[in-house]
């Protein structure tokens, strides 16, 4: 590893112009890591990637480097370009051994994080590092969002995402209250009633979309996010329909030949998949097949009815009547996407919306409610990894300027309470009387 790791950095032509910096999206400072990297600063590159994206090790593994940093090497114009993800991957892994340091000096303020993805994470660390006392809600029991809960674990191991709730959080004195689902018992309001100055709402997009058609509420069927979050919980049989071809749909394809299923297809409305093509590769060469240029009109217990599909004057895809087959199946998995979850918004007063439900934010991501800011899914749509990180970086600035602004908050309705001191004395005392 570590010898490919040197050979793949010695590619590197340090260029005057970085054009693997310019298309990375959070702009990482490629040939100064990689320089640092041969000098024998491996601490200090580590440092440097780690300040720039705290999610560094899990960009190495999930980012579209064939898209962004890797996509725009020079030397991928005529050769092969310069795998910086292999060496991200090795420098931040093993520089993270070294995160052993503990909270900042507190600045006796409070943030509320919502959401334990890629944007919350990014923020809490941000704002720990400031010396604000954090703390994170998530629906879910762990933290990493579509990272855990969406991602499959052959392509990013959980035990990335425990290492980084013990380093970056627990060891910073972040809180995670896990199974809590912010717009349910607690509200927006009850967190600023407690203290806290700033709210961020991270909350992505866990509203999977449907068809909207017959059949969809079958036993058989599930939808991709669902799916993926706990696969081994599902009965979908040996031969499974995938309805969808992004990067999702490779995920519940892949996932679904570990979990078992023989015959696994995807179905496409066109004839050009959405999924990179380093993604649909590998569902290829898994056994993953494709059904092209097909609707899907309705879901059977035995299978899917599938007709040919033809795009309108109007650019609309349409079933061509007529054309409507059966095609036998014992489990299908609907991944067109997914939408956002409007309870949290409905349970707050001031916090504006678009049509399709995304967070109105201006581009510090502050809402149209004080104190409430938003980025990621939640705020821009499906997007990636890395721009959550990256817009949130920009965000967690806006944030600590706007509680710098406040004065320091009150703690307690009960400044004067006396304390107990000896609990146990105390109630033995009060059941004697
Ligand atoms: C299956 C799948 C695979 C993907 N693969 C890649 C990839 O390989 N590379 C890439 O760059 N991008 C990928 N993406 C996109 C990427 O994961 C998202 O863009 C990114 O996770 C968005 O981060 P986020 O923090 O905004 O939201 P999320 O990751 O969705 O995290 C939101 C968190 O908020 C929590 N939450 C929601 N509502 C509440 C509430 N009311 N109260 C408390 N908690 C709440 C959720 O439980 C979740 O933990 C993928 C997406 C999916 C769905």
């Amino acid at each position: 590893m570590a010898l490919h790791v040197m050979e793949e950095a010695n590619r590197c032509l340090q260029c005057k112009k970085p054009r693997c910096q310019e298309g990375c999206p959070i702009h990482t400072n490629i040939p100064q890591v990689i320089r640092l990297l041969k000098e024998g600063k491996l601490n200090e590159a580590g440092w440097m990637l780690f300040e720039n994206n705290p999610l560094t090790t899990v960009c190495s593994l999930v980012c579209n480097h064939e898209k962004q940093c890797e996509g725009h090497c020079v030397r991928g114009i005529k050769d092969v370009p310069v795998h910086f993800s292999v060496i991200e991957s090795y420098i931040s892994t093993t520089y993270a051994n070294q995160m052993v340091k503990g909270p900042a000096p507190s600045n006796g303020r409070k943030a509320a994080v919502i959401g334990a993805g890629p944007a919350g994470l990014t923020i809490a660390i941000i704002l720990a590092r400031y010396g604000y006392k954090v703390t994170i809600f998530d629906s879910r029991d762990k933290i990493g969002g579509v990272l855990r809960y969406g991602i499959p674990d052959f392509r990013l191991p959980d035990s990335v995402l425990d290492d980084m709730a013990y380093r970056h959080l627990e060891l910073k004195g972040i809180q995670f209250r896990p199974n809590t689902y912010i717009g349910s018992a607690i509200t927006i309001d009850d967190l600023f009633r407690d203290g806290y100055q700033s709210v961020f709402v991270g909350a992505g997009l866990w509203r999977p979309r449907k068809l909207n058609i017959r059949g969809e509420s079958l036993g058989h069927v599930t939808y991709a996010i669902n799916y993926l979050a706990s696969p081994a919980a599902f009965r979908l049989g040996e031969r499974i329909m995938v309805i969808g071809t992004g990067n999702s749909a490779m995920d519940c394809a892949r996932t679904a030949i570990r979990h078992g299923a023989r015959f696994v297809s995807c179905v496409n409305l066109t004839d050009t998949l959405t999924a990179s093509q380093y993604e649909s590769s590998y569902a290829r060469l898994e056994g993953v097949d494709f059904i092209m240029n097909k609707c899907t009109v309705e879901i059977r217990e035995d299978g899917v009815i599938l007709a040919d599909s033809q795009v309108g004057e109007d650019g609309k895809i349409s079933p061509v009547p007529g054309t409507e087959k059966l095609y036998p199946c014992t489990g299908v998995i609907i991944a067109v996407s997914q939408g956002a979850e409007s309870n949290l918004v409905t349970t707050t007063k001031g916090i504006d919306t678009v049509k399709s439900g995304l967070l109105t934010v201006d581009e510090d991501g502050h809402t149209s409610r004080p104190g409430v800011f938003a980025a990621g899914d939640a705020a821009s749509g499906a997007r990636t990894v890395v721009e959550a990180v990256a817009n949130s970086k920009r965000v967690a600035e806006a944030m600590h300027e706007y509680m710098q602004s406040l004065p320091l908050p009150v703690t307690t309705d009960y400044p004067d309470a006396p304390v107990v001191e000896n609990i146990d004395a105390s109630v033995q005392a009060e059941q004697n009387v």
